[in-house]
């Protein structure tokens, strides 16, 4: 019998069980959940937000929540390298543009409270510093150096996962059916035997603590309020030459009320699996555009997203990305272009939840809202703590992670 199992491996449930080998190294710990799938359009499991090569990192946020929470994982990141020996951090910066009057408000306020390096530029002052970035004529930049950058999802959970395997844990690549709370502790039924010496058919565990991400729901009987929710991002394949021209590109953030500026994330040339470089970039408020992204139900079994993963996203919208990042880096010479469908899990308050399902065995941390990758550190140590010692020992206002039922109420 486990005493915690940490359902899903992915950047929370990596994280978390990490953080559970080095506060509680008397614990028997595991993560259950499943590798990255081999080829997408064939397989028939679930599938995760991190599977990909970059994910913007920065402390400046219009949330002073989502600030801290960037600032503590950020200051962890050289810790999991070393333990790991795996790098996943580059220091690229990132840009963040924006000409709304109340988005511009909260950055000052934040970039005031956090206080990470950075200059706030001028639309003439980001010219000069990135004379191949074009917004608008009119608009505020902060331009944030030091750990900004991003990340590399797929290495930031392996180095989680081999850190805490290095510490005793097992990670169990199965994927999760069903739990059952039960006296004494939680079975966890997984869709084929698991491997795992002295277990039999299903894994016990004293406690749980749930990471499944846009699976979660799946997982539970009394449902979470979570909005599962498409998301297309394009890769635009470049050559040699324009990443040596675009060396000093930040990754970028713009969120603008002028009507031929696009509100997107975009991240710099990055080397891909298959041996390319690749822009990637993705709408912001993905509500704001005249075709939504699709929400999922995601409540009863993987099966529900399983159509979206094995599509290349919303052609439409890739054509827009596509014009988007030519008015954004104008001459840009882009080799070949093909978008991917991702999932974003939107919780009812814009926090992850973090909270006790069922006080004493079943926990959860969940619900990134498209924003946890640069942060699953501390969430997943939050996730951690209070699953392992039943209190919230931490600097941050618990109320402000609280889970939100599917039925409108909380515990
Ligand atoms: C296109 C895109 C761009 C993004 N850009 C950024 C960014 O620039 N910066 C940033 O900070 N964040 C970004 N995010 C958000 C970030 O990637 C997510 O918030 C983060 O991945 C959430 O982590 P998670 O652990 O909750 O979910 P995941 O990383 O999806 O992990 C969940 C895990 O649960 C497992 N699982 C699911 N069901 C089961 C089951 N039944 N049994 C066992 N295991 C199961 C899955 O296999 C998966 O590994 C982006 C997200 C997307 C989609």
């Amino acid at each position: 019998m486990f005493d915690i199992a940490v359902i899903g491996a992915g950047l929370l449930g990596s994280a978390a069980l990490r953080h559970l080998t080095v506060s509680f190294p008397e614990l028997r710990v595991c993560a259950i959940g499943p590798a990255e799938p081999k080829n997408r359009k064939m397989h028939q499991g679930v599938f995760a937000s991190h599977y990909d090569q970059g994910r913007i990192t920065r402390v400046l946020d219009p949330s002073p929540l989502w600030g801290r929470l960037a600032r503590e994982s950020i200051a962890e990141y050289a810790k999991i390298e070393a333990a790991s020996g795996i790098v996943f951090h580059h220091r690229a910066g990132c840009l963040r543009a924006t000409d709304l009057p109340e988005r511009i408000v909260q950055m000052d306020a934040c970039a005031e409270q956090l206080s990470s390096p950075h200059s706030r530029l001028d639309d003439a002052g980001c010219r000069a510093a990135h004379p191949y970035l074009r917004f608008s004529d009119s608009f505020v930049a902060w331009d944030e150096v030091g750990e900004a950058g991003y990340i590399n999802p797929r290495q930031l959970a392996a180095a989680q996962l081999a850190a805490a395997q290095n510490n005793g844990a097992q990670v169990i690549r199965e994927i999760v059916d069903a739990i059952r709370c039960e006296q004494g502790g939680v079975t966890i039924y997984t869709r084929k035997p698991p491997s795992v010496p002295g277990q039999g058919e299903a894994i016990r565990a004293r406690k749980i603590l749930l990471c499944a991400g846009g699976y979660s729901n799946t997982l539970l009987d009394r449902k979470l309020s979570l909005r599962t929710k498409g998301h297309t991002i394009l890769l635009a394949e470049v050559p040699v030459g324009e990443v040596e021209r675009l060396r000093a590109m930040p990754a970028v953030i713009s969120a603008f009320a002028h009507k031929d500026v696009s509100s997107l994330y975009m991240l710099p040339p990055v080397p891909y699996p298959d041996g390319k470089t690749y822009i990637k970039l993705g709408f912001g408020d993905a509500d704001a555009l005249p075709l939504p992204e699709p929400y999922f139900n995601a409540v009863q079994d993987d099966r529900e997203l399983l159509d979206w993963f094995h599509t290349d996203g919303r052609q439409d919208l890739a054509e827009a990305l596509k014009e988007a990042l030519h008015r954004m880096l104008p001459g840009l010479n882009a080799l070949s272009y093909h978008s991917v469908p991702c999932l974003i899990t939107h919780t009812a308050h814009g926090n992850p939840y973090i909270d006790a399902l069922d006080a004493g065995r079943m926990y959860v941390a969940t619900g990134g809202n498209g924003a946890a990758a640069k942060s699953s550190d501390a969430i997943g140590r939050l996730g951690a703590m209070l699953c392992a010692t039943g209190e919230w020992r931490s600097q941050f206002n618990r109320a402000e992670f609280h889970a939100v039922y599917a039925d409108g109420g909380s515990k």
